[in-house]
């Protein structure tokens, strides 16, 4: 019998098998002191829809050259990404909340960036864990019932279950470092499923019942994209860039960060985020993710990107290579 991995608990739970940077307040009275504070403490108030305009963007139909790479935000950690001749959402949210419930929980500021029913065929969908800013249920069954068994559904260990529970078929339950080929006529697309510091919930009860991960694509002709899904900083990200990189792009969360006595050990803020692309190998387009679209944690939801250009100035990186997208923007890289 092989060994335990150190991320799967002796309790059949995942968890971070490696110290924590900052200590983690989220169990016992955490949640309870955040809540208090937040009533104690005036918030910056929430932008109107203006202050995150959509844009046209640039989709290929029905893909993209097989030497090109086609990032079109459509808010918070979702993305079309179109590589080696493949269409693939990343945490594909098209719905209204981040919520279980249709009448309340955090709302969108704006639109998606890119309609449902404007979607190029999909070939696979990655889900990076299941908390309701990232898995959708109304949008995976509508790609469902639009794509059927055309898309490979990717998703760490314990998903597999939500999503046949829904029909859901074609699933690929992958541990960290697993890799799934989806075949073409390029060659495989490569799709390997990498660490990331989170945790999972979407009942009550449940905790930690399925793994979080992160994502690294890469095509036969080595053109590659890391997607951090959602993700504290840790010091893993040298061993990612290692066995993985190197990058043409990176999407990183940046938002969701404050408090950080309480968000720190679940989301980087955006000097982690640029940390991390440096030890991921401070190379390739950065593009700044999970800020923007929902307003779930207490930081002026305005700050992110002016923390991160400033965060990317003061560790002297080019320019050009920082991408703050608009909603429904296309980054093309040649
Ligand atoms: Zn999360
Ligand atoms: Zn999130």
């Amino acid at each position: 019998m092989s060994e335990r991995p150190a991320h799967h608990g002796p309790d059949g739970k995942y968890r971070t098998p490696w110290p924590l940077e900052t200590s983690d307040q989220r169990g016992g009275g955490g949640v309870l002191r955040w809540q208090m504070e937040r009533l104690r403490t005036k918030l910056p108030p929430t932008p109107p829809a203006s202050a995150f305009p959509l844009v046209a963007g640039d989709v290929a139909r029905p893909h993209a050259d097989p030497g090109e790479i086609r990032i079109t935000w459509i808010g918070h950690a979702s993305f079309l990404l179109q590589i080696g001749r493949r269409n693939v959402l990343l945490d594909p949210h098209f719905g209204s909340r981040a919520s279980p419930f249709r009448f309340m929980g955090p709302k969108r500021f704006g639109p998606p960036g890119l309609a449902l029913d404007a979607l190029p065929p999909i070939d696979a969908v990655l889900l990076s864990h299941d908390h309701y800013d990232h898995l959708d249920e109304w949008s995976v069954r509508q790609l469902h019932r639009r794509f059927g068994d055309a898309i490979r559904w990717i998703a760490p260990l314990g998903h597999e279950a939500w999503l046949r529970a829904r029909g859901i078929r074609n699933v690929a339950d992958v541990d960290w470092w697993d890799a799934v080929d989806l075949p073409g006529a390029d060659g495989a697309l490569t799709v390997t499923c990498a660490p990331a510091q989170h945790w999972t919930r979407r009942k009550l009860r449940e905790f930690n019942d399925r793994l979080w991960g992160s994502f690294a694509l890469r095509t036969a002709g080595g053109r590659s994209v890391y997607f951090g899904g959602d993700s504290g900083y840790f010091r893993g990200y040298a061993e990612i860039g290692e066995r993985l990189g190197p990058f043409d792009a990176v999407l990183m969360p940046i938002g969701a960060y404050e408090p950080r006595w309480f968000m720190a050990p679940a989301h980087m803020n955006p000097e982690e985020a640029v940390r991390a692309y440096r030890e991921l190998g401070g190379r390739g387009a950065f593009v700044p993710m999970h800020w923007g679209t929902f307003r779930l944690t207490d930081e002026d939801p305005l700050e992110p990107p002016v923390r991160i250009r400033g965060a990317w100035t003061d560790a002297g990186l080019p320019p050009d290579d920082l991408h703050v997208l608009k909603h429904g923007e296309t980054l093309i890289i040649q």
